[in-house]
C-alpha cells in the first residue's frame, strides 16, 4: 500500500535528524521510498511561543500493516530521544501517519487520514510537491486541500534551501 508520511522536528539539528530518520524509515526491508519533499521552515502551530519547525513529507510503498507501520515509527522516534513537553509543543521528532491509499483507520491510537492533516500546511505544502494527485480517502486530491487553506497559512512555511 502507498502511504504519506509527515516528519516535523524543532529541537536540536533538524535537518540531520529529518534526514537520518528518513534514512532510517527507508532502510525497513519492508519499506520502499517513492518520493521526498523538500524541507520547510514552518511557524510553530498551537503553542507558539517556540522555535520554528523544520517540515518534509516523503510517500512510500508498504507491506506493513498500518499498526506496524505507527510502532516502526514510534520506535524511530525514540530512536531520536524525541522530547514532548506538552502537546503541540517542542520535540526532537515527530512522525505522523498522514493518509493511506484507499484506507481509513478510525482506532483509539490511529486514525487515518490523520486528523488535523486538512488544516495544515507544514503537512500539504511539502505534499504537493511530491504527491498532488494523491486521493486522500473522505477529503480530497492533495492539490484541492492545499487550495482551502487560508492563503494567509502559507506566509508561515518556506522552503529552505
Ligand atoms: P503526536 O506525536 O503528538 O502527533 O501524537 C502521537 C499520538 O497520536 C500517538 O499516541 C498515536 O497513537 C496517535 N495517533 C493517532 N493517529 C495517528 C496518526 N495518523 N499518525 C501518528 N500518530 C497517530
Amino acid at each position: 500500500m502507498k502511504v504519506l508520511l509527515s516528519l516535523g522536528s524543532n529541537i536540536g539539528d533538524s535537518l540531520s535528524i529529518l534526514e537520518n530518520a528518513i534514512t532510517d524509515i527507508c532502510n525497513h526491508e519492508q519499506i520502499t521510498l517513492l518520493k521526498k519533499s523538500s524541507f520547510y521552515i514552518t511557524k510553530p502551530v498551537g503553542f507558539l511561543d517556540q522555535d520554528d519547525f523544520l517540515n518534509s513529507c516523503i510517500s512510500i510503498e508498504t507491506n506493513l500493516d498500518a499498526k506496524s507501520l505507527l510502532l516502526f515509527c514510534q520506535d524511530i522516534e525514540q530512536k531520536y530521544k524525541r522530547v514532548r513537553l506538552f502537546k503541540n509543543g517542542p520535540r526532537t521528532l515527530d512522525i505522523d501517519i498522514i493518509a493511506i491509499e484507499n484506507m481509513t483507520l478510525n482506532e483509539e491510537d490511529l486514525i487515518v487520514p490523520h486528523a488535523r492533516m486538512h488544516e495544515r500546511a507544514f503537512v500539504l505544502v511539502p505534499l504537493n510537491e511530491i504527491e498532488k494527485d494523491f486521493y486522500v480517502e473522505n477529503l480530497g486530491f492533495v492539490h484541492e486541500l492545499l487550495a482551502k487553506l487560508p492563503k494567509s497559512s502559507l506566509n508561515d512555511i518556506k522552503c529552505k534551501e
